[in-house]
């Protein structure tokens, strides 16, 4: 019975092999027709300003909502387009997408309203990713400072000349960058050094246990000193509660972003929490007040 359990172990294997694979090749038959048809969404979620309690800022997220059998959340459909050349062609709606989004927002009067987009790191080894952020800016008209770019320590610890430059040029164009789940990559932190990174943005992982434990609230702490010696504006992720964001306050964090204010909302429903939030700004009103 033994031995005939071991060729079923065999069998069994290699069927799941197969298996992955087909459904690996079907997912990405799907993403591609998503991707041609425009059935991926941008969800919008708001980061405040714990020093004046304003949302002008906020992330976009990737959804695939719309004609997805397998009900795939971005976790999981990003790596598999990681694996093939088909993130670069999201990759770029996505910025072209976030840049068109932020500059109807502008034009509705938020004017000091910022986006940011999340970008893997095999964005940046393409040489031509900064013509095409410099390209969607343009098309957008939306001002190169209120662009952001979230990306991980990954990207900063890479030793690629493509990668270097095109860091470079980013930032000298204007556009900020993000070290996105900053504590849970590398713990070399030269980088922060060599590179211009404006933000860094405090791992879910540390805030969600900052009121419970005294060890991840001594990790954050440290991380907002020393994010202040360096000039570096931090963002808490991942706010749940009225408690934690009382201690982040306390911390002097400069922002915060988590379901205690909102979960990533569709691109109209953000624009009617953004009018309520920040003090029923009414567009026509404000239009009427400008000279003819
Ligand atoms: P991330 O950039 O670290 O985004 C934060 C994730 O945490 C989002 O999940 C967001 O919905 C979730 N989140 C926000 N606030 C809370 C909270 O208070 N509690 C909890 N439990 N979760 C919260 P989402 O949208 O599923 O995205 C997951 C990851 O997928 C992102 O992590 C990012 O790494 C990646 N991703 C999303 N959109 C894009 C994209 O357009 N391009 C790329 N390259 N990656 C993306
Ligand atoms: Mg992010
Ligand atoms: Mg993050
Ligand atoms: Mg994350």
């Amino acid at each position: 019975k033994s031995k005939q359990s071991g060729k079923n172990t065999f069998s069994y294997y290699s069927e799941t092999l197969h298996e992955e694979t087909l459904r690996k090749t079907s997912i990405l038959n799907d993403l591609k027709d998503a991707i041609e048809h425009n059935l991926l969404d941008l969800s919008i979620q708001p980061k405040i300003d714990l020093t004046t309690g304003k949302m002008n800022s906020a992330e976009a997220l990737v959804r695939w909502n719309r004609n997805n059998p397998y009900n795939l959340q971005p976790d999981e459909f990003i790596p598999i387009l990681e694996s093939t050349l088909m993130i670069h062609d999201i990759g770029k709606w996505c910025i072209e997408e976030a840049c068109r989004i932020c500059k109807g927002w502008h034009d509705d009067g938020f004017t000091d309203m910022s986006i940011s987009v999340n970008v893997s790191s095999v964005q940046f080894m393409r040489s031509n990713f900064i013509y095409l952020v410099a390209n969607a800016l343009e098309t957008s008209g939306l001002p190169a400072q209120c662009l952001e770019i979230e990306l991980t320590e990954h990207v900063l610890m890479q030793d690629n000349k493509t990668v270097k430059s095109q860091l470079k040029s980013l930032k000298n164009l204007g556009i900020k960058l993000s070290i996105d789940d900053f504590g849970t990559g590398y713990s070399n932190l030269s980088y922060l050094i060599n590179f211009k990174v404006d933000t860094i943005k405090l791992d879910r992982s540390f805030i969600a246990q900052v009121n419970t434990s005294s060890d991840h609230l001594a990790v954050v702490k440290a991380v907002i000193q020393m994010a202040q010696i360096l000039n570096l504006r931090v963002v808490a992720e991942g706010v749940e509660s009225e408690d934690v964001k009382q201690i982040l306050v306390d911390l002097q964090c400069d922002y915060a972003q988590g379901y205690l204010w909102s979960k990533p909302l569709s691109v109209p429903d953000f624009t009617k929490e953004l009018r309520q939030f920040n003090g029923n700004h009414d567009p026509q009103l404000h239009q009427a007040a400008l000279p003819a």
